[in-house]
């Protein structure tokens, strides 16, 4: 509940040493007029989905371990992580081992989205639908389109959400993309060719 006034991303830049770290420093400002939203796809000590949401300035995080699905009856577990800059969005390539978060991070979703979240017909905030922990958002990605909800099951900063896609057209419990498309939307990459190729430009 502190640090309100403080930078948002204070923790994102205490956790690491861009000596390092080829992970932007979180100078950028926004560049479209639309939020965005990104998925990554990180190989770190375990493999997980990292959920970012354009809010208030920086990409609201969660770690997703299955990824997102796109069967409404099939929800994720989502643990928040700590804001990142905005620029993160762009961000594919290799985290160096002992760094935090090492490993290779590859661009699995990106695109907008719009909020979607009423209460009594009236627009519910995105800040304010994360500070309650009832987020609603259409996602236009490359993998990903539709509604989709992150709902917070547990209290607390570091308390549990759930990613659950949302009933509407867009719903497809026979897709698997989590599981089918292991390769980069900006790059074409796999995980395993963004490692090779960043160690022989290393
Ligand atoms: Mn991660």
């Amino acid at each position: 509940m502190a640090e309100q006034n403080q930078d948002p991303l204070r923790e994102y830049r205490a956790k690491r040493d861009f000596a390092r770290s080829p992970e932007p420093q979180g100078n950028g400002m926004r560049r479209g007029k639309k939020p965005v939203f990104v998925i990554q796809l990180h190989d770190a000590g375990t493999r997980h989905f990292d959920f970012r949401l354009e809010i208030d300035g920086v990409l609201k995080s969660w770690a997703v371990p299955k990824g997102p699905s796109t069967d409404p009856a099939d929800s994720r577990l989502a643990v928040p992580t700590e804001d990142h800059p905005l620029d993160y969005a762009d961000f594919e390539g290799v985290i160096p081992a002992g760094e935090y978060g090492g490993g290779t991070v590859l661009l699995w979703d990106a695109g907008t989205f719009r909020n979607l979240r009423e209460q009594k017909q009236e627009p519910v905030d995105l800040p304010r639908s994360y500070a309650e922990g009832k987020i609603e958002v259409w996602l236009e990605g490359q993998r990903l389109r539709g509604g989709y909800a992150l709902i917070r099951t547990e209290e607390g900063a570091d308390g549990r959400w759930l990613l659950i896609k949302m009933k509407d057209d867009e719903a497809d419990p026979a897709r698997d993309p989590a599981t089918e498309e292991d390769t980069s939307v900006r790059s074409g990459r796999t995980l395993a060719e963004i490692a090779a190729e960043e160690q022989e430009q290393a």
